[in-house]
């Protein structure tokens, strides 16, 4: 018996799973880590416990299934993306803390480029919006504000990399210095056309080209390990974004098929096919996947507030005990009772992008109870989901036929029944919703010969649930135009 070795580095804690040749994970570890809040709009890890908490939750998902590095066929790596490290080349250490997607210090940066009118090259040149969100400016604020990195810079001394990228280089002793191709995708650096660093772009933030790492694909032996963790060295043989990785984990290798993740927020991934589409409704256009000579492009939206509203309800609200108590209390109603929630907490994300709009309950009578409001909020998930669904539609000329779900707040049957119906579509479930690690672990699988080929692993990996729209298209139309009420009275809300 043998397994894949997958890595899901994420922003809170760091995981190692073990998967079998069924495609399913056997053993799986976690280990938490710092969250660092230097000032109120930035958010740092050290670099350094990234890789020990991963690392030690290697070892101990080895010990716990009794296997030493000799049964591991390759590793595979998910990680958070566009989070920024520095290091020196020379000795490996860090210049400064991983600066994480989440920090805004660069927001004014990005002010300033969009009236010098740079957003739409770098939009066209990279799919992305500009955004203090993406790598470009965050190296550049490291290089700007850190004693000694210019020059170490200039002198070839630096290399700056995502999760994905440390993580290789340390695994590899330090001798490997390469990230992925969707990876590369978020730094704002990279021409997703030609698919390759961009001259102009470095040149607009300064950035000497030999900091960057090589670029790989997907799925391909990176490197060996060369670290005392493992005692024969592994190849590291597939690396991608957790949100790509859940792409290839929910297996959607057609054009058209498309993936939703429910956790805190959610992330929408569409596979566009071989072309990049530009989005005229504030999506971003990324890479998806490259494997072998394909290359996928997808489109991607992001939802900032989704399973957060319902920890509003736990937390905020206190009427419900437990995330999963809201689907008794929206199922004791009979409908929303003309009840809407707008959870616009902070701004509106995809395909709004609004930061002005802030939440709202509307449509308050006196029959209206908790019950109604519980309903609403799960409700309005689902609408925020349509929205995106409907903008890639209009964007990719495509319909979608189906979509493929994962994330904590999937669990909930009331929410993706309800999703299915707004949609109109059938909705998918894997049994396991481990998908961004078994994303990770289905690319370095297929690059060392672990799984023979795409359709090989389709055969393999079965036990979903599938939702069916339940309710006529009529009353859909009803029930979002009191949506679409609700958010317009939402939107612009503090300007
Ligand atoms: P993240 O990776 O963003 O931390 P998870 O995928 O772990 O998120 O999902 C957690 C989110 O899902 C929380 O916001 C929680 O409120 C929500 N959630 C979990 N279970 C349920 C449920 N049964 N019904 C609704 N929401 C849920």
């Amino acid at each position: 018996m043998s397994f894949i070795l997958a890595l899901d580095q994420g922003t809170t804690s760091s995981r190692a799973l073990l998967f079998n040749e069924e495609g399913n994970a056997v053993a799986t570890s976690q280990q938490e880590f710092t969250q660092h809040f230097p000032d109120t709009s930035m958010v740092e890890h050290d670099p350094n416990e990234i890789w020990s908490s991963q690392i030690s939750s290697v070892s101990a998902v080895m010990s716990k299934h009794g296997i030493s590095s000799k049964d591991l066929a390759a590793i595979g790596i998910a990680n958070q993306r566009e989070t920024t490290i520095v290091w020196e080349r020379s000795t490996g250490n860090p210049i400064y803390n991983a600066i994480v997607w989440q920090d805004r210090r660069t927001a004014k940066r990005c002010e300033e480029l969009e009236s010098d009118g740079v957003g739409e090259l770098i939009s066209k040149k990279t799919g992305l919006l500009l955004d203090a969100y993406f790598s470009a400016t965050k190296i550049e604020w490291i290089l700007e504000n850190v004693d000694g990195a210019r020059k170490a810079a200039e002198a070839d001394n630096l290399c700056f990399g995502t999760v994905d990228s440390w993580l290789i280089w340390k695994l590899t002793g330090g001798s490997v210095h390469a990230t992925d191709i969707t990876n590369a995708s978020r730094t704002m650096l990279f021409n997703i056309h030609s698919c390759e660093w961009d001259d102009e772009l470095l040149e607009l933030f300064t950035i000497p080209r030999s900091m960057l790492p090589k670029v790989v694909s997907n799925s391909e032996t990176i490197g060996r390990t060369s670290v005392d963790a493992f005692a024969t060295d592994v190849p590291i043989a597939g690396s991608a974004g957790d949100q790509q990785a859940a792409l290839v984990g929910q297996l959607c290798f057609e054009q058209g098929s498309m993936k939703n993740t429910y956790g805190t927020g959610c992330f929408l991934v569409l596979n566009t096919g071989d072309k990049p589409i530009p989005s005229r409704h504030k999506l971003l256009t990324t890479i998806g996947w490259q494997i072998g000579d394909r290359t996928a492009y997808a489109l991607e939206g992001s939802i900032f507030v989704a399973g957060a509203a319902i920890q509003w309800l736990r937390d905020g609200l206190e009427i419900i005990k437990k995330s999963e108590d809201s689907e008794k209390l929206a199922r004791s109603v009979e409908d929303n009772g003309g009840v809407y929630l707008v959870p616009a907490f902070t701004g509106l994300g995809a395909p709004h992008w609004d930061p002005h709009a802030r939440g709202l309950i509307t449509g308050i009578t006196r029959g209206t109870t908790q019950a109604h409001i519980a309903r609403a909020a799960l409700e309005s998930i689902a609408y925020q989901v349509a929205d995106v669904v409907e903008a890639m539609q209009h964007d990719s000329g495509m319909t979608i036929s189906e979509l493929r779900v994962d994330g904590g707040a999937t669990s909930n049957d009331f929410l993706i029944q309800f999703q299915s119906d707004v949609l109109g579509i059938p909705i998918r479930r894997p049994e396991s919703v481990e998908t961004t690690a078994r994303g990770a672990a289905l690319l370095a699988g297929l690059a060392v010969g672990f799984w023979d080929s795409i359709d090989a692993l389709k055969g393999e990996i079965e036990g979903d649930s599938v939702f069916q729209p339940s309710i006529s298209r009529e009353k859909v139309q009803k029930l979002k135009q009191g949506w679409n009420t609700a958010l317009s009275r939402a939107m612009h809300w503090d300007n």
